[in-house]
């Protein structure tokens, strides 16, 4: 399972933060950052989500109020 952060999209308002701690806040830029991330395009980026964080990474997506979030499982688009 893979997941993709548009930081550009992302406001800050920090419910990802909560629900899965590889979110963490930036303060300074009120945006969140998503660690062991690589960037893919400008403020995009990506990585993989240990089996064991799948369900934590799905609520995280599920609570981007901008959509900024977004889980895929081989490919397709789950959330
Ligand atoms: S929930 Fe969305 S808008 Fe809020 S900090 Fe996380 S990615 Fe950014």
């Amino acid at each position: 399972m893979e997941i993709r952060f548009d930081r550009d999209t992302c406001i800050g308002m920090f419910q990802c933060v909560a629900e899965w701690d590889a979110f963490e806040r930036d303060e300074a830029d009120g945006k969140a950052d998503l660690a062991a991330a690589e960037e893919v395009a400008p403020d995009v980026f990506e990585r993989e989500v240990p089996d064991d964080a799948e369900l934590d990474a799905k609520f995280a997506a599920r609570s981007c109020p901008v959509d900024a979030i977004e889980i895929y499982d081989d490919g397709d688009r789950v959330v």
